[in-house]
């Protein structure tokens, strides 16, 4: 789906699918260099991380594995709620690993702080994070976000996995969701 499919719904489109493409392979290329021989083990959080994990696994030129988690976070409204519960838990034994998080997007960084300590008390060897967008919230939170796709203004987006109520995640572009959707 393309923001011109559901333009009504859209207040405006932020990055389209080209940029976002061109914006990952960037990343990828940095990762392959910095975990050149470690491996890494890539925890993706479900559901919104799903099309980024997807396009960065992919670019990378190294060996890499794949685990995920799911972590409740806002239901099915548009404000952080702070309440983090974990779903579905890691199957891969994280011990001396060298693990990197993919986030679709940090906004409050809530969820992201919860998940970092829970995963940084099962001692793996490295932990950092990658999320694709990140917004100016993000920046009071005291977390070391080591790849950053794009800072994004402090509105609720759609698209590349994000979702409002389970629909838009399949929105190729990411756009700014007209709050007359949710209002
Ligand atoms: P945080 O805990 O950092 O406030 O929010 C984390 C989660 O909230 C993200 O992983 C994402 O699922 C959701 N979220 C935050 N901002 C947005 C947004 O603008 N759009 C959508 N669709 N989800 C968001």
């Amino acid at each position: 789906m393309y923001a011109t499919d559901v333009a009504d719904d859209l207040s405006e489109v932020l990055y389209t699918e080209a940029q976002i493409q061109a914006r990952v392979k960037e990343l990828a290329a940095q990762i392959d260099v910095d975990y050149a021989g470690k491996e890494p083990l890539l925890v993706g959080v479900l559901n919104g991380a799903v099309m980024v994990m997807a396009d960065l696994f992919r670019e990378l030129t190294i060996h890499a594995m794949m685990d995920w988690m799911a972590v409740s976070s806002y239901g099915s409204g548009t404000q952080s709620s702070g309440v983090v519960r974990i779903l579905k838990d890691l199957s891969t034994d994280i011990v001396g690993r060298h693990v990197l998080v993919v986030e679709d997007i940090v906004d409050t960084g809530l969820t992201l702080t919860y998940l970092l300590e829970n995963l940084a008390s099962r001692n793996p060897a490295s932990l950092k994070l990658a999320a694709m967008f990140r917004k100016p919230e993000a920046n009071k939170v005291h977390i070391d976000m080591a790849y950053v796709g794009f800072d994004i203004p402090n509105k609720f987006v759609v698209g590349y996995g994000l979702d409002y109520d389970g629909r838009y995640r399949n929105l190729k572009d990411v756009a700014v969701l007209n709050p007359g959707v949710y209002a």
